[in-house]
């Protein structure tokens, strides 16, 4: 799932798309596209009946097309895949090694995973990683939270609670991902986002009124924005979420389906369930939202935060201090109200490690969430 840096990554419950596709084709159907072999569903995307062989060969046309369009690769790039494990990243592997192949990008690929320290979950997914490296014969790389900042989500969310601790999550693996990437040489990242993804990313902007994020979560790839940012792309952008499950369904790709033990998230939930309404009743909605996005344009004269570099670790930052040392600097003082909320003008102090007063030390600490 993407991602503008604080977002997070979400496993809601979610209706199965499988029966609605299978119900509607009780009576045999030939497959639209080839005429010859029986339709084995309905394309959530184009509501065309289709057998499984030119189903597979739609979904991964218009990826490539997504791909080639976009000009999302150049021949030779090193491309990173952020890898989860869950049915979006491994389709997207799939997909990617499919295509690389059979239009000779001339990509040399490998997976890019995150070990938050999840005990029950992620440990269990990222198994499932470990798998898909053999299937799929690509490298592997694994950064885990605990190396890189010492601290685990078990650990975090210890101190933290269960009410912001996706925010810990979310800018965290942002920055592992680009640590890890930059380790390995990595050109670009390629994330497994979908098209439900950045529509729902683009009703929680807009519900948020958050015009700089709304600005820049459709944008399909970013360029790399300084230091230690790599770039980053989404060639499951115009993907619905419906048709990765089938893909990954008929193609009986090894995945892993359980949402992650900590996942309140309740305001992305809210936009997901708004979303899969409004496809309810007409499907191109997702779309729809997505060019709503696209189509934009931002007002001169609208403030929009000025991109600098963290004073500590040289990320890219609007303040002086990156989201991801703000955070960590909270945990490691056992004040973790730090990063949440706006504390901007303590960066500062924190930066030239100067002790706080007794009364922003006790605002800090209040774990009332
Ligand atoms: Fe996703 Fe779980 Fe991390 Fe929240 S805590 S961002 S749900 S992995
Ligand atoms: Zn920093």
């Amino acid at each position: 799932m993407m991602m503008s840096p604080a977002s997070t990554h979400t496993d809601i419950k979610r209706r199965s798309p499988l029966s609605e596709f299978r119900v509607a084709l009780k009576m045999p159907v030939l497959c639209s596209s080839c005429a010859e072999k029986r339709a084995v569903l309905k394309r959530p995307k184009t509501a065309h009946s289709l057998c499984k062989e030119c189903f597979f060969w739609a979904f991964e046309e218009e990826v490539h097309q997504t791909i080639v369009s976009a000009q999302l690769f150049k021949h030779g790039e090193t491309v990173g895949i952020g890898a989860s494990g869950g049915k979006d990243s491994t389709v997207l592997a799939h997909v990617m090694k499919v295509l690389n192949e059979r239009y000779n990008y001339g990509l040399k690929l490998l997976l890019l995973s995150v070990d938050e320290g999840i005990t029950g979950y992620r440990d269990d997914s990222l198994e499932t990683v470990k798998r898909n490296q053999q299937q799929y014969e690509l490298p592997l790389k694994i950064v885990s939270y605990e190396e890189l900042y010492g601290w685990t989500m078990d650990a975090i969310v210890k101190q933290v609670g269960l009410k912001n601790n996706c925010t810990f999550c979310g800018v965290f693996r942002r920055q592992a991902l680009d640590r890890g990437a930059m380790m390995l040489k990595v050109d670009k990242i390629c994330t497994g986002h979908n098209a439900d993804d950045v529509a729902e990313t683009v009703l929680m902007n807009v519900l948020r009124g958050d015009i700089a994020r709304l600005r820049r979560c459709t944008a399909i790839s970013t360029a790399s924005e300084g230091e230690g940012v790599v770039p980053r792309c989404k060639p499951l952008k115009y993907a619905y979420e419906k048709e990765i499950v089938l893909y990954a369904y008929f193609k009986k790709l090894d995945y892993f389906s359980t949402e992650c033990i900590y996942s309140p998230n309740a305001y992305r939930g809210h936009a997901r369930t708004f979303l899969k309404d409004l496809e309810a009743v007409r499907p191109s909605a997702i779309m729809d939202v997505i060019h709503s996005g696209e189509n934009l344009s931002v007002r001169e004269g609208v403030k929009m935060p000025v991109q600098g570099t963290c004073g500590r670790c040289g990320y890219i930052s609007s303040q002086a201090l990156c989201k991801s040392c703000v955070l960590l600097e909270g945990l490691n003082r056992g004040l973790p109200r730090l990063g949440i909320g706006k504390h901007h003008r303590l960066h500062e102090k924190i930066l030239l490690q100067q002790p706080l007063t007794q009364e922003e030390e006790r605002k800090l600490k209040a774990v009332d969430f």
